[in-house]
């Protein structure tokens, strides 16, 4: 199957509640949208990556409450692209971090990959912020590892990285140490150690966010393509929305603490989709509603 041809059908495409065009839309208030009103996937269509009901989270500190997520409720069919995007320190992390099975929650229901979270690497992927590559390793030796955590043989795991490493376009790179190569292609072993796993789901934390702009948007272009490609749904939290918006089917934003959602856009766009996708009116449209919505829930 091409890639084209994947990229049409990797998403069920609803129209947005958000989309009622300019005219009828006369304050910022219309852009609200209802929790209970969103789109929910339907079950029977397929099956859903992530669901959170009504999840809330807060922390306690020195007897002081610090309440940091309140009744997020999110569906994301399999397949889906998803960015996550709210003022810093409303709570994106600790969201991931629940869904990764790496924090507790304190009320509500989440469900991945219809489990619990935590659990298996093969098919969850994370990327976090702080890339937690191995300095002392090589780029190869830095892709293994999963492999190598989970018992792989030798030889499978050996051809999965050179594949991985392939498809972020690091073929020739395997023996070089990590001080040899740029902060872009650390970048690139990240994802390709992400890629050894068999995803059906990425989580991402502000993976791309210490690189400068160029890299970061050809590495942004490199990832929607990989995703298209596995038919990964991913959770990407970022805190720019030229990167949310080119390459999410759906941006949902998140208010100031404690984060409950604001309201969400969907991208009328199949993705992969190029550079040049930033001067479509889609994309255009899809960037002035979600500068709304960051504007309702500062
Ligand atoms: P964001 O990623 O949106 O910038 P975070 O999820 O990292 O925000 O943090 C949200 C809030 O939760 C902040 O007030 C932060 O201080 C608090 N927080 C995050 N992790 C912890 C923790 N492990 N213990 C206590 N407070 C925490
Ligand atoms: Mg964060």
């Amino acid at each position: 199957m091409g890639l084209g041809e994947q990229a049409s059908n990797a998403v069920p495409r609803t129209a947005s509640l958000l989309d009622q065009g300019p005219d009828i839309r006369t304050s910022r208030s219309d852009l609200r949208t209802d929790a209970a009103a969103r789109q929910v996937p339907d079950p029977q269509n397929g099956s859903v990556a992530v669901d959170t009901q009504r999840l809330s989270k807060r922390f306690e500190k020195e007897r002081r409450t610090n309440a940091v997520l309140s009744d997020i409720t999110l569906s994301i069919p399999d397949g889906e692209f998803v960015s996550v995007i709210g003022p810093s320190g409303c709570g994106k992390s600790t969201l991931l971090k629940i869904l990764a099975g790496l924090s507790p929650f304190d009320s509500g229901s989440v469900s991945v990959l219809g489990r619990r979270p935590g659990g298996s690497w093969r098919d969850v992927g994370f990327v976090f912020q702080h890339l937690a590559l191995l300095p002392w390793r090589n780029v190869l030796g830095n892709v293994l590892l999963p492999a190598e955590l989970a018992g792989m043989d030798r030889s499978q795991a050996m051809d999965r990285a050179r594949h991985s490493l392939d498809m972020v376009g690091l073929s020739g790179f395997e023996h070089y140490h990590l001080r040899e190569i740029s902060g872009g292609m650390r970048q690139r072993v990240a994802l390709a150690r992400v890629l050894m796993a068999d995803a059906r789901l990425l989580l991402l934390d502000e993976p791309f966010s210490a690189l400068d702009e160029i890299t970061r948007e050809a590495i942004d272009l490199l990832f929607m393509d990989i995703c298209v490609r596995t038919g990964a749904a991913a959770i990407l939290v970022t805190h720019s929305l030229y990167e949310a918006v080119l390459m999410s089917d759906r941006v949902i934003v998140l208010s100031s603490r404690p984060a409950s959602i604001v309201g969400e856009v969907l991208v009328d766009s199949a993705r992969p989709r190029a550079r040049t996708f930033m001067q479509d009116g889609a994309f255009i449209h899809a960037a002035a509603q979600v500068r709304e919505l960051l504007e309702v829930g500062a």
